[in-house]
């Protein structure tokens, strides 16, 4: 078949992909199939469980008591016992790659020591986590020119710039494209059957500090980079996972769940803000913004019909509810005051507040109550928050009361059209109460996609399969 120029493939590959022999053909094999009708560019995860491991190693280093060694050793270990398994030990690509990862052991073992000499701090922690997915790309480009593909490999602080928020840092598109077409754009042009490695993850602030975008950000490297190149081809993004795609609910909590074959994006956001982890909700963002069709496909039957495909397109069918999210780990705020501060100039205080902390606020809530707000926070983000309330001029004054509740789910069902449908609202209520389950608030989204309930953690997996029985099962 006659390569088509025009059509590029940016496939994003999770840890679910990379993680002993039979993963690494099967990505082989994918290439193949694909390099007949498409350019390839190939976004990469850490191996399964790495990022972990190196949360573990900044964290333990960052506490004096710790000897790190034996972490190291087994961030090694799983690196060197998939070497082993996927290259031949005769190979150039073998002793090249184990080269390259003793190189950058040793530099994490510099880095564990030297947080211990000045201050942990965010940008170290994310230079540290970024050894993940640096490792792994170059390890997927030697095992694919091992296996007979002309494979290069790029580094992503080369070509995506983001600001300073380090641990969830958000990318300059602009920037980024500049970049992409100067560095990444003329390798991709130079041989129809080029492959380019691109590490996901992560990026570089313009101080060319190592910055990541946050957990699962390997997807959103892949939205970014396809929305660089948006120009130049028709891009279409892959992202392979261990699921057929997003399903109505999420599989480990619901055995019923079942494959949604088409969505939108404004439905696939509110899906992935609300809890659905299947993808970054960015990626979403930045493949809406640059018009790009993706698809979530099972990594396992890369044939198989059943897939989801994400477009722009706002499905009608009768089923309103598209599916049931949640979020277990939350918590909740209540500012409370028994004066009456005016609530409009406090609530706009506070979210300046929280704004500038980069504090993402999951939930705000709709309250009986003239003088409280509610809101909900991650759960990693408590602490944070409860100090800088407390310690703000204005909350820290005697007059709000603060209460911090950290043990709180969030249960949503989601779909379009969900506000102008009547009775959501008191199915929710009846069907929960019914099962025994208190709701200790509820946010209706602005976006008018999902209604919310805010529920005791202790009954999250509960209340997903009660809504799912009461609004997807029927
Ligand atoms: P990757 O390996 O690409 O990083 P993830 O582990 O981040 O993939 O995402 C896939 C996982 O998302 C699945 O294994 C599944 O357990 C989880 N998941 C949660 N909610 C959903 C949902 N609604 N649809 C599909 N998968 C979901
Ligand atoms: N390795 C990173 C994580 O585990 C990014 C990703 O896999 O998308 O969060
Ligand atoms: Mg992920």
């Amino acid at each position: 078949m006659e390569s088509n120029k025009n059509s590029l493939t940016v496939m994003k590959f999770g840890g679910s992909c990379l993680q002993n022999k039979d993963s690494y053909l099967q990505i082989n094999s994918i290439v193949y199939k694909y390099m007949k009708s498409t350019k390839i560019l190939i976004v990469v995860s850490a191996i399964q469980g790495m990022t972990n491991k190196l949360i573990e190693f900044y964290e333990k280093s960052c506490s004096e008591e710790n000897n790190c060694d034996d972490l190291i050793e087994e961030i090694y270990n799983m690196h060197i016992l998939l070497v082993n398994d996927i290259l031949d030990k005769n190979r150039m690509e073998y002793s090249e790659t184990v080269e390259f990862l003793q190189t950058n052991i040793e530099e994490l073992k510099q880095l564990g020591r030297l947080i211990r000499l000045i201050r942990p701090s965010a940008d170290i922690y994310d230079l540290i986590v970024s050894y993940g997915e640096k490792l792994s790309t170059f390890l997927l480009s030697k095992y694919l020119t091992s296996q007979g593909h002309k494979s290069n490999y790029l580094f992503s602080d080369k070509i995506i710039l983001t600001n300073d928020n380090f641990g969830r840092a958000l990318p300059l598109l602009e920037e980024t494209e500049i970049l992409v077409n100067e560095i990444l754009y003329p390798l991709l042009l130079k041989d129809n059957n080029n492959l380019i490695c691109v590490s996901g993850y992560y990026g570089a602030t313009k101080d060319n500090k190592i910055s990541t975008l946050g957990r699962g950000g390997s997807d959103l490297s892949a939205a970014i980079l396809a929305y660089a190149l948006r120009n130049h081809f028709q891009c279409k993004i892959i992202y392979w996972k261990d699921v057929k795609g997003f399903l109505n609910a999420d599989p480990r909590i619901s055995k019923k769940s079942s494959l949604i074959r088409k969505i939108s994006y404004k439905e696939a956001k509110e899906l992935a803000f609300f809890g659905a982890k299947v993808l970054h909700p960015l990626c979403l963002d930045v493949n809406e913004k640059g018009g790009l069709q993706s698809e979530i496909r099972f990594f396992n039957e890369p044939d198989s019909e059943d897939f989801t495909t994400i477009t722009n397109e706002i499905t009608k069918n009768d089923d309103v509810i598209k599916a049931i999210t949640s979020i277990e780990k939350l918590s909740m705020v209540t500012l409370e005051s028994d004066t009456m501060v005016p609530l409009s100039g406090t609530a706009a205080k506070l979210f300046s507040l929280l704004g500038e902390n980069n504090i993402n606020i999951v939930f705000i809530s709709q309250s009986s109550s003239e003088n409280n707000i509610t809101f909900g926070i991650e759960y990693e983000d408590s602490k944070k928050v409860s100090f800088l309330l407390r310690n703000s001029d204005f909350f820290g004054e005697k007059w709000f009361k603060i209460k911090l509740d950290s043990d709180i789910s969030l249960v949503a069902i989601i779909g379009a059209g969900i506000l102008y449908t009547p009775g959501i609202a008191g199915k929710v209520f009846t069907s929960l109460g019914d099962n025994n389950i208190n709701i200790l608030a509820i946010a209706q989204g602005s976006s008018e996609l999902n209604f919310t309930a805010i529920i005791d953690r202790k009954n999250c997996e509960k209340a997903v399969n009660v809504l799912y029985d009461a609004f997807i099962t029927q």
